[in-house]
């Protein structure tokens, strides 16, 4: 397959570095993953990863925050859905980023992929980070938890900088990325690009991160919830799992067409598979995204 090429290619060569943070662990019922699931009460553990993304002394972001340690202090409207998923959190992302050596308040930039719980964590740490969401996600918070004792939806900490992003205003001024329609370049430089991946949840993002010269790591967050979904793409996503289905099965399509690129690998926020396979935080996963793309091209 063709390489990914960008129209920022030729100018830039900018590069962060990527670090997975296996920031909770959850029960993920086999009907939310898999459409021939439905009637099954399978499941497995998964991790709710959370990327930390370093652009030089430029910026840090980080890319969901995962679960709540403990699974504690969740909206009440969420008990029965914790009853299911039940949340195995002893470390949070929190204590997980202190043992690395950073405090909450490094990180300038915090990017929710989207607002369900395994993936928005606790907020409160990071005083100093700008939010970022998808523009359908601000509905949601219209009338968050406790304003709405019924919301599944936590308020923001006093005072938080929100910004949601509006991929069809001009100002925005997003761009085709690969197979996607609509992206944004976070830092103007190539190097790290927030895309719009509808389907699974209002206003859903995905990230593209440029790791190395012409070579890059997707990071798919709940496109969908298991490998075979884009690799080899065998088994369709469930519809019970999917605020639109049909947007969600386009996405997917989306992250396989990355996957079957040679300079990307994709990242899932709960591939299991991967904990074994990728170095964690506080390394970096650079150098072993490269050679996974080594990988690809000698499979090819
Ligand atoms: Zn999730």
């Amino acid at each position: 397959m063709q390489p990914l090429q960008l129209p920022s290619d030729a100018v830039s060569q900018c590069f962060v570095s990527v670090s997975a943070i296996p920031a909770g662990f959850m029960y993920l019922p086999d009907r939310e993953v898999f459409e021939d699931s439905l009637d099954k009460d399978t499941g497995r553990k998964v991790p709710s990863f959370s990327f930390l993304v370093e652009h030089g002394e430029r910026a840090k972001i980080l890319f969901d925050l995962g679960t709540r340690k403990h699974g504690e202090g969740y909206p009440p409207a969420l008990k029965e859905t914790l009853e299911t998923f039940v949340i195995d959190c002893d470390r949070d992302v929190v204590d997980l980023l202190k043992e690395g050596g950073l405090e909450p308040t490094d990180i300038q930039f915090v990017i929710y992929s989207h607002l369900h719980f395994d993936h928005v964590g606790d907020l409160n740490p990071f005083s100093a980070a700008q939010l970022v969401l998808g523009g359908d996600a601000a509905e949601c918070m219209m009338s968050p938890y406790p304003q709405d004792p019924e919301s599944y939806f936590q308020e923001f900490p006093k005072g938080q900088k929100v910004q949601y992003l509006n991929f069809s205003s001009a100002e925005t001024n997003s761009i085709p990325l690969g197979p996607f329609h609509r992206a944004i370049d976070f830092f103007l430089d190539g190097s790290f690009y927030v895309i719009d991946a509808q389907g699974h949840f209002p206003g859903h993002l995905a990230a593209l991160a440029r790791t190395g010269p012409n070579q890059f790591v997707l990071l798919a967050g709940d496109c969908c919830h298991h490998r075979l979904c884009y690799n080899p793409g065998e088994r369709l996503i469930s519809s019970e799992n999917y605020d639109d289905i049909h947007l969600a099965r386009e996405t997917v399509n989306h992250v396989k067409a990355m996957h079957e690129v040679d300079n990307v690998v994709v990242l899932l926020s709960h591939e299991k598979e991967r904990l074994d396979e990728m170095p964690l935080f506080p390394q970096t996963l650079n150098r072993w995204a490269e050679e996974e793309m080594e990988t690809k091209r000698v499979k090819v």
